[in-house]
């Protein structure tokens, strides 16, 4: 097989349906008192913990199970808005990251808890706490027979909530009987306890499947639903999700008595061809594999020959037809046995939950629904690289870059969402902007009492987008503004509600697009006069650079005594001029501008005012100025 759509020499894919799949699978074995949390940690087994939780949240998951407050921070920032739990103990420096993002927090130390207490007094928050009994694993918890002393003096600590209460099978895979004492451990601590927590949990994946557990209400899922069966037990159907897979590179001859690789482990015992693959230990590929790995090229199962290098292996082609560089080769995964992870490590005496964990971690990684490509995430050690992101994603860490900086969420978040969203908010929108913008403003006297006649010209180049454009006029702020976003509308004009909105009170006496005049047709909706600006030849001119002229006469009362004039697009070069008639007898402007120059040049000459700006100059949208009069 060749290759289509990814570019890289080698990569890990993700099979989110699997992943799904292997999850309902899980869920058949839950008893109806039982939900489920799932394990996410070490970025879910390598898997991509974002995307993973995504489709286990989808699949009911009511928690999510992280090694550390880092990798919890990391889901909050993606937008996991589910309770995640802590497994391993935490550092008293660690608070304030697991307070700050709601982590529920395992506690095995009274120290610790009131460190947490502390913490959480001060920033007026229950910490939400879960407390680990240890029943025999004698890893992390408080054994068994301290474990009621310990709950009462936790329960005296104000600010911290015991939610839940759990423990941990040393051997659910392979020893029922020892399992059933540290379950019997857990209920007789669990059975003395003043009150019962929310939540009762022991079970990992082999416990589930070995029917374990089962008074408990919350079952914690990991291996298993990433596709890895427990070598000895019947097939339960269960699939990988992670496949690695890498690309074929060179094709070499050998001679019978050479050898391969480093300390000659491997000597030919006939002339051959073999391949060389671009990976290596540093991408996770075990070296324990040297000589021992099978890899598939081709549906044709290949050795691994000589010993694994930091970036390349070589594999024995001998059994290939016609070998091709560029071959994509599955070292670990897919569909058939021999490189399922539990495969893999039994060569090796090695353990799968590693070999996923380390697999890829050069790589980027490509998440597939149902066959199709979705998603792809980046290099895993790589500063900071855009193009690595998609769209949606970038948008999320400019934002919380922003934020961060300015270590206010809320200030990050406006900043975002009013100032810079607009540029790329539509990611098929190129930005274009408006160059040589001229509006000239004239009043003049009218025939009716209380107001001016206001005749205005707007002239500016622009990239032209559709073969038509709007002129809008309403006579509310609120009807107006919804036609702030609409990238189809090139001028906007509020009308003093005294008037009846209509082609009598707002003219658009010209509308022109370098030589050609459009042809404008008016509707009356929404409370709001819609210009529409077309003409058959506008076609032929859209991804063109060109000069727009809106010239358009109307009303406004005297009585306002102030004129506003807004830029709302990304402008370079500004130029607004106000005149005005002689029974105005003094005007004052003032300018509201963001960009580079925020203090444009306002020039005063008979009953003319203008405030311009160099014609290089970029003004941000938002900007304006006000004619008081
Ligand atoms: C990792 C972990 C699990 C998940 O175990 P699996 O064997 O992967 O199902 C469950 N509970 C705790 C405390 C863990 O650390």
């Amino acid at each position: 097989m060749i290759k289509k759509n990814i570019c890289d020499r080698s990569w890990v894919e993700i099979d989110l349906s699997a992943f799904r799949k292997n999850l309902s699978i899980l869920k058949s074995y839950l008893e109806p008192h039982q939900q489920f949390m799932m394990i996410v940690k070490a970025d879910a087994y390598g898997h991509g913990a974002i995307e993973i939780s995504k489709i286990a949240s989808e699949e009911g998951a009511v928690y999510f199970g992280v090694a550390n407050p880092e990798e919890g921070r990391l889901l909050r920032l993606q937008g996991c808005k589910s309770p995640i739990l802590i497994l391993s103990p935490c550092l008293t420096s660690e608070i304030n990251v697991i307070l700050d993002n709601d982590l529920a927090v395992n506690v095995t130390s009274l120290n610790f808890a009131k460190a947490l207490n502390k913490a959480a007094v001060v920033k007026d928050k229950q910490a939400i706490i879960h407390l680990k009994v240890d029943t025999g694993m004698h890893r992390s918890g408080i054994l068994d027979s301290e474990f009621s002393d310990f709950y009462s003096q936790i329960q005296k600590l104000s600010n911290l909530n015991i939610e839940g209460v759990f423990s941990h099978f040393a051997s659910a895979d392979d020893d029922i009987e020892f399992s059933n004492q540290q379950e019997e451990r857990f209920w007789k601590v669990i059975d003395q306890l003043p009150e019962r927590p929310k939540y009762i949990h022991i079970d990992n994946s082999h416990a589930l499947i070995n029917k374990l557990g089962k008074r408990s209400n919350l079952v914690r899922l990991g291996i298993m639903a990433y596709g890895i069966q427990i070598p000895l037990q019947e097939d339960l159907g269960l699939q990988p999700v992670m496949t690695f897979k890498t690309t074929l590179s060179q094709i070499k001859h050998i001679s019978k008595g050479e050898s391969i690789g480093y300390n000659r482990s491997w000597i030919a015992d006939k002339d051959c061809v073999y391949g060389i693959l671009p990976i290596g230990y540093a991408d996770g590929y075990d070296f324990m594999l040297s000589n021992n790995g099978v890899v598939w090229l081709d549906n044709v199962l290949c050795k691994v020959i000589g010993r694994i290098s930091m970036d390349m292996i070589c594999i024995d082609l001998s059994d290939i037809d016609k070998p091709k560089i560029g071959d994509v080769a599955t070292l670990l995964g897919g569909s058939r046995l021999e490189t399922r992870a539990e495969n893999l490590v039994a060569k090796y005496g090695g353990n799968s939950y590693e070999l996923l964990c380390q697999v890829g971690r050069r790589a980027k990684s490509y998440f597939f629904q149902n066959g199709k490509l979705i998603h792809s995430i980046p290099l895993l050690r790589r500063d900071f690289v855009p193009d690595d992101f998609p769209d949606s994603k970038l948008n999320k860490i400019i934002e919380s870059a922003i934020a961060q900086r300015l270590q206010s969420i809320e200030i990050g978040e406006i900043i975002y969402r009013e100032m810079l969203r607009d540029f790329f908010y539509y990611k098929d929108r190129d930005i274009h902007y408006r160059h040589n913008f001229h509006h000239k403003i004239v009043f003049s006297s009218s025939l009716i009492a209380g107001y001016y006649n206001a005749s205005t010209l707007l002239n500016f180049d622009k990239v032209l987008s559709n073969d038509y454009f709007l002129v809008v006029c309403a006579s509310s702020d609120e009807v107006l503004r919804r036609y702030f976003k609409n990238g189809d509308v090139e001028y906007r004009w509020l009308m003093d509600d005294s008037f009846k909105l209509d082609n009598e009170s707002f003219i658009v006496c010209l509308v022109q697009v370098d030589e050609l005049i459009l042809e404008t047709s008016i509707k009356h909706i929404n409370d709001c006069l819609e210009i529409k600006c077309s003409h058959p030849k506008l076609r032929g001119k859209i991804g063109k650079k060109v000069h727009f002229t809106i010239n358009t006469q109307t009303l406004y009362p005297t009585s306002a005594h102030q004129f506003s004039v807004f830029i709302t697009e990304l402008t370079r070069g500004v130029d607004i001029t106000f005149q005005y008639p002689q029974e105005i007898k003094e005007v004052d402007c003032v300018p509201f501008f963001s960009g580079q120059d925020k203090d444009p040049l306002i020039t005063q000459n008979n009953r003319e005012i203008r405030v311009s700006t160099e014609l290089n100059e970029w003004i941000f949208p938002i900007s304006g100025v006000v004619f008081a009069y």
